[in-house]
């Protein structure tokens, strides 16, 4: 008898899990998954997303990529150090670093994929119309993907951090360059999108100055915009919608139940500073997939698939997580001024130290 597949969320992660299954073999009909429901929150859906060169690697298996401005260098910069780093893709002999695309186009790129694999195959898939998150029959395997911890036993580390988002119009633009500066209160990324002059801004600060931020008049924002990230992109100009999102970690705990398992932010959500949290649940669909389309091919019970998909993403996970953590929080503690610009300075003059540290960054740390 074929086991049932239960997928719970409906974000990136989910679906691609969904589209990697189809490959595997999985009938639509052999899984139980709400995939098109209610739209995404604005917040959610204004939220620039900056994809590794491993992460497009892996989409362009089940999507053709939407519309995205390609990274080629990254530059690093340390507000009270005034150093700067950068990060060339010609120096690791590769076209980009990655690409930067917008939530919300990269969901509907998704959406579509799925919606022409159930034509083609003329099932749609099933869903469970109960809600509860445990499995309902003996031989279900429940996918976490909703995007959320949930648990209240999760491991949380709060940062004392929120992220002001918006797009801004730049002055003078710097093709493919995306611009990290850190800042006491937290990282301020400006990142190139598909239009021309046009950035997207994550501004991670404390929760009180990003909501006066948020409300401050346009081109009082502009002004301290500029004052805080410098005059690298000539003047900038609010385009659009502030958003704010709280900043946390959260780690969901070990499922105790073999027939459930959690991928994406349903199982680590990150700190945005590194760009890591998608990537790593796209390598958490993918590495999922593969173990259960084996398990499937095999005739094996896919519990077995979950020991062994549990096993595989330690080392990848761990270290995502820990340089994500370090990073959120190194180059806020004021008192490791000295600490930050002697790391810094290591970044920028040991060539195959910040190659290394770019791979990681591509390719997923594990294989840093
Ligand atoms: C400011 C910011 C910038 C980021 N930048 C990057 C980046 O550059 N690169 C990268 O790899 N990752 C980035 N991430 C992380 C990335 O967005 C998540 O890791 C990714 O979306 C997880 O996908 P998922 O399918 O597991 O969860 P998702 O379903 O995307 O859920 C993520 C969050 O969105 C909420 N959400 C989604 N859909 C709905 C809905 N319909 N209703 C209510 N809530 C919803 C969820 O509750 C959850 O809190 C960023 C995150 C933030 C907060």
């Amino acid at each position: 008898m074929t086991q049932r597949l239960r997928i719970e969320g409906r974000g990136p992660v989910a679906i691609a899990l969904r589209l990697f299954l189809a490959r595997q073999g999985f009938a639509p009909s052999t899984i139980a998954h709400e995939a098109f429901a209610e739209p995404i929150p604005a917040g959610v859906a204004a939220r620039p997303l900056a994809l590794s060169l491993g992460s497009t690697h892996l989409l362009s298996r089940i999507v053709a990529l939407p519309e995205a401005a390609p990274i080629r260098t990254v530059d690093v910069s340390l507000a009270h150090h005034g150093g700067r780093t950068r990060i060339h893709a010609a120096d690791l002999d590769s076209p980009t670093l990655g690409c930067v695309t917008r939530y919300a186009a990269l969901h509907d790129v998704l959406v579509q994929a799925l919606r022409r694999v159930e034509r083609t195959t003329r099932a749609p898939s099933r869903f469970a119309p109960h809600a509860s998150s445990e499995p309902g029959e003996a031989d279900e395997i429940v996918v976490r993907a909703d995007g959320d911890t949930r648990s209240p036993s999760a491991r949380t580390l709060d940062f004392d951090q929120c992220a002001l988002l918006a797009e801004v119009v730049v002055e003078r633009d710097a093709p493919g360059v995306a611009f990290e500066h850190f800042t006491a209160q937290g990282p301020l990324a400006l990142l190139p999108l598909p239009e021309t002059r046009r950035r997207a801004l994550v501004w991670c600060s404390t929760p009180q100055q990003t909501a006066r931020r948020a409300l401050l008049p346009p081109r009082e924002f502009d002004d301290e915009l500029l004052g805080a990230f410098g005059p690298a992109l000539g003047t900038l100009r609010l385009a659009g919608e502030r958003h704010r999102t709280p900043l946390q970690r959260r780690l969901a705990p070990r499922e105790a139940n073999p027939r459930c398992v959690a991928i994406g932010n349903a199982a680590q959500a990150l700190h945005p500073v590194a760009g890591q949290g998608l990537n790593l649940g796209l390598r958490d669909a993918f590495e999922l997939a593969q173990e259960l389309g084996t398990a499937h091919a095999h005739g094996m019970p896919l519990e077995n698939a979950l020991v062994r998909f549990r096993r595989r993403r330690i080392g990848d996970r761990a270290a995502t997580v820990g340089v994500t953590d370090t990073l959120a929080r190194l180059f806020g503690w004021t008192a490791l001024a000295p600490i930050q610009s002697v790391a810094f300075d290591v970044l920028d003059w040991s060539a195959p130290l910040r190659d290394r540290f770019a791979k990681a960054l591509m390719f997923g740390l594990r294989s840093g």
